[in-house]
């Protein structure tokens, strides 16, 4: 039994099992993980080897995030074409691949499959609207018969319109992963009044900090947890206020390690400081 929102740490694309080591040895007791790629999914011995060398790392896997070769974060339009599940021309395979990673998950017995979907275009109408919500009904029924919830990362769609695409999908085991920071750098809403409205699909959430885009068009920037535009103590109120009790994983999105590792033990300081 995990104490009441334990703190844990995002190992984003490209984390090693060194650094997984690492995060454990700093007395971190759970992650989200970042899934691996094709070539090591659809490579039997790969794939196996590399579940075993988790397990002997001995730390809780909270989440595998899926991700996919070719996904670029430049700016908002770039995010469109290349992100999650949108562009129909990735659609099949990516979905695909999303069922390797929930196979996979279960192999680690988690839990919990999330992805960055993409943006779900507001217009109930519109094709591409229609085409999300098949896609993730059928990548949550995937990931139901492994026993597994599949999350939604928040932050490229309003609250609302997020809100109305879950009860579109009227899926038991689809949640959201609630990423605040995310709110904020796709200038997509208030994020704890967003946490607000979909409080009752959140079951993973990051600490992460931001702030806004400079401009039309482009993303804002991430910051170490309490340097941005999140307000990490209202967040944590909230969390507390709507009953969320699972894991808070920090994510840092920077790709020096050691200042990655600086800024996360600070970040738990701060955070154990607001609970
Ligand atoms: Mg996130």
């Amino acid at each position: 039994m995990m104490s009441e929102m334990p703190i844990g740490v995002m190992m984003s694309a490209g984390w090693t099992l060194d650094q997984l080591r690492q995060v454990r040895d700093l007395g971190f007791d759970n992650v989200q993980i970042h899934a691996p790629y094709e070539d090591v999914l659809e490579d039997d011995s790969r794939r196996s080897a590399l579940i075993q060398d988790i397990r002997s790392v001995r730390i809780q896997i909270t989440t595998v995030f899926a991700g996919f070769s070719g996904e670029s974060y430049a700016d908002i339009p770039t995010v469109r074409d290349t992100v999650g599940y949108l562009n129909p021309s990735m659609r099949e395979e990516r979905m695909r691949i999303t069922e390797r990673i929930s196979d996979f998950a279960g192999a680690l017995d988690v839990g919990k499959v999330a992805a960055h979907i993409g943006f779900v275009p507001d217009d109930p109408d519109h094709p591409d609207h229609h085409a999300m919500v098949q896609c993730v009904r059928r990548l949550a029924d995937y990931c139901g018969r492994n026993g597994q919830d599949f999350c939604l990362e928040t932050g490229q769609e309003t609250a609302a319109a997020l809100d109305h695409f879950l009860k579109t999908l009227n899926r038991e085991n689809v949640g959201v992963n609630f990423d605040p920071a995310n709110m904020i750098l796709y200038g997509s809403g208030e994020p704890i009044e967003a946490l607000g409205i979909v409080a009752n699909y959140v079951v993973s959430v990051h600490a992460k900090d931001g702030k806004g885009p400079p401009g039309e068009g482009q993303l804002g920037t991430e910051y170490p947890l309490g340097s941005g535009d999140v307000g990490m103590d209202r967040f944590i109120a909230k969390l507390k206020q709507i009953g969320y009790r699972g894991p808070i994983t920090m994510e840092r999105e920077i790709p020096d390690w050691d200042r990655k590792v600086r800024d996360l033990v600070q970040g738990r300081k701060l955070l154990e400081s607001l609970m």
